[in-house]
């Protein structure tokens, strides 16, 4: 053996008996001289480099591959196999030349070093050369023998394809009709040829798994209802996804334009959806807020846009989440909430229901006995007609207070729809004091308004709980209106308490409240006034106490009575528990 042919099976598992192969070596480097080859083969590889880059399918690549071989180093014919680990199995990537009834063999055989060369190149990651196979103490007998010979063929070698990180991805095979071994320049080819085999696979498994990462993307796009979206401020390019569009209900390609968005966007929220595109637009702030859609059949849907700028802050890049579902499950259960704060309400005001019947009673007992004397002074001899216009008044007086108690009732019990919501009891104070101004103005009050602005926030029903001060307020101001000796100062504060809760206190300067008055302030029908219900307080406290507060009052050291009102806020653990 001479040093060439050493140096070419270095690297290899070879098989022992290639005597008398030196020959078919030289013939090689005869037939094609060493200038000519490199230039031949340089523009065979650009060109399988160039087919990679373009796009071809890896079955063009690696047949023209194979044929690339084929043509620079003649009478041999090449066969690419990929392996699937799986199984792990060989699968026929090209093989040009060899016939239908070889290639069927191959594909699905199993990876294993018993069954053909290519098995233990495979595994071993080594090239293996079988230079005679029929002489091969390794394959003389067995079943891949006999199927190489039958096919007319007698040497193999059998190259692994090693991907950038080393693993197998299949083996590139050349056989020989006659025995053969590869010289040092075959060997070169074979390893710049497999060299492009693995670019070739490695592009079409990353364009392969590309496919699949997008068709993944898209799957967990439709099932969160997500789209994403793309927007370049400067041009107002848009590019949206595939569900981003399905959530628009807008043909999929259709160029994304504001006109087309605001074509989408409900009327009422489009106002607010501008003006959020407006300030992003402006100072590239985040974008993380809620619309409605309106789509073509009138239905709404409900839409959560989140985006960020990015490093550059020419563009932004965004999600837009159909939350259709979630909100109509909060609206139902807002609903049942609603009802179930019904039912506590209304069983929390039973204690009331005793002195509601008694309120109703007084007028009802009256109505009767002013009919009887009606009738008696009609059926006299001598009608009293004056004397039944009367009575029939005070029939008319009576009635109506009954109406009367009975619309107050329905108003203040009525079932409206109640909402928990996390808020700020300043704010809602702040709406009272708004609401209440021409009151105010009118009633010459001084007010003077603490609220703080640190508050915690707490769980309730806002418009009870503004119902509540309210009525705090508008008993101070009737409390206040027949003062004249002093200023009519009215404070309303808001404040944080311990433990967790927080304050509402509203003091006047008005008539006060006397001791013996203090205890009964809060019971149902107890009124001082000459057109007063007397449940405004009874109503405070229940509603106070749904909420596990406390309300009291007090007497004030120099005049006027102050109202206070406690609640726990949403981090106290009474809140919780
Ligand atoms: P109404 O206002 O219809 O009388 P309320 O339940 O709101 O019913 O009040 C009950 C009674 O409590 C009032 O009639 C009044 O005597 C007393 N009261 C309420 N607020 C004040 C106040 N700020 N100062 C003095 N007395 C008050």
């Amino acid at each position: 053996m001479d040093s060439e042919l050493n140096g070419a099976i270095e690297s290899s598992v070879i098989s022992p008996s290639f005597t008398g192969i030196e020959r078919e070596i030289r013939k090689y480097k005869e037939v094609v001289p060493d200038g000519d080859w490199i230039k031949s083969q340089l523009a065979g590889e650009n060109h399988l480099l160039e087919m990679i880059a373009s796009g071809h399918s890896l079955r063009d690549v690696l047949d023209a591959l194979c044929t690339f071989v084929e043509k620079t180093a003649p009478e041999c014919c090449c066969g690419v196999y990929l392996i699937d680990w799986s199984g792990p199995s060989f699968q026929v990537g090209a093989a040009p030349s060899l016939p239908e009834s070889y290639i069927e063999a191959v594909e699905g055989l199993a990876v294993s070093c018993e069954i053909a060369p290519c098995g233990v190149a495979a595994l071993l990651k080594k090239q293996v050369i079988s230079a005679d196979l029929e002489r091969d103490p390794l394959w003389k007998s067995t079943p891949y023998c006999a199927h190489v010979t039958a096919h007319g063929l007698r040497s193999v070698w059998s190259t692994p394809i090693l991907s950038r990180s080393e693993s197998v991805l299949g083996t590139f095979a050349i056989y020989h009709r006659k025995p053969s071994l590869p010289s040092r320049q075959l060997q070169e080819l074979i390893a710049h040829i497999t060299h492009i085999a693995s670019i070739a696979i490695e592009r079409s498994q990353a364009e392969a798994h590309l496919k699949r990462s997008e068709s993944l993307l898209a799957e967990g796009q439709r099932l969160s209802s997500t789209g994403t979206f793309w927007w370049r401020v400067a041009t107002d390019d848009i590019q949206w996804s595939e569900e981003s569009y399905r959530i628009h209900e807008v043909a999929l390609g259709t160029s994304v334009t504001f006109e087309l968005l605001a074509s989408r966007v409900h009327p009422e929220d489009l106002p607010r959806f501008m003006d959020h595109v407006e300030r992003a637009r402006r100072d590239t702030s985040d974008l993380d807020f809620e619309y409605r859609l309106r789509m073509f059949d009138g239905s709404s849907k409900h839409v959560h846009v989140v985006a960020r700028s990015t490093r550059d802050r020419s563009e932004y890049i965004g999600a837009v989440q159909d939350v259709t579902d979630h909100r109509r499950a909060e609206q139902t259960l807002s609903k049942i909430r609603s009802e179930l704060a019904h039912v506590a309400r209304v069983s929390s005001l039973g204690a009331l229901t005793a002195s509601i019947a008694h309120e109703v009673n007084q007028p009802l007992s009256g109505i009767i006995t002013n009919a009887s004397t009606c009738i008696r002074m009609l059926d006299a001899s001598q009608p009293n007609v004056e004397g039944a216009r009367e009575t029939a008044r005070r029939m008319l007086r009576d009635g109506n207070r009954a109406a009367d108690v009975i619309a107050r009732l329905r108003a203040l019990f009525g079932k409206k729809e109640f909402t928990v919501e996390s808020l700020d009891l300043s704010d809602a104070a702040r709406e009272v004091i708004a609401l209440s101004s021409n009151d105010l103005q009118r009633g010459r009050v001084v007010l003077r308004a603490e609220l703080a602005g640190d508050l915690p926030r707490v769980t309730g029903d806002r418009v009870q709980l503004q119902q509540v001060i309210l009525n705090l307020v508008r008993n101070a101001l009737d409390a206040m209106d027949g003062i004249h000796d002093r200023a009519r100062d009215l404070l309303i504060r808001t404040e944080r308490e311990a433990g967790d809760r927080v304050r509402l206190t509203v003091r006047d300067a008005g008539v006060g409240v006397d001791d013996k008055s203090l205890d009964k302030l809060f019971d149902a029908f107890y009124s001082t006034k000459s057109d007063g219900m007397g449940v405004g307080l009874a109503v405070s406290r229940s509603i106070i106490e749904s909420h596990r507060g406390r309300i009291w009052a007090s007497q004030n050291e120099d005049s006027g009575a102050t109202f206070v009102f406690s609640i726990p806020s949403d981090g106290s653990s009474e809140r919780r528990a």
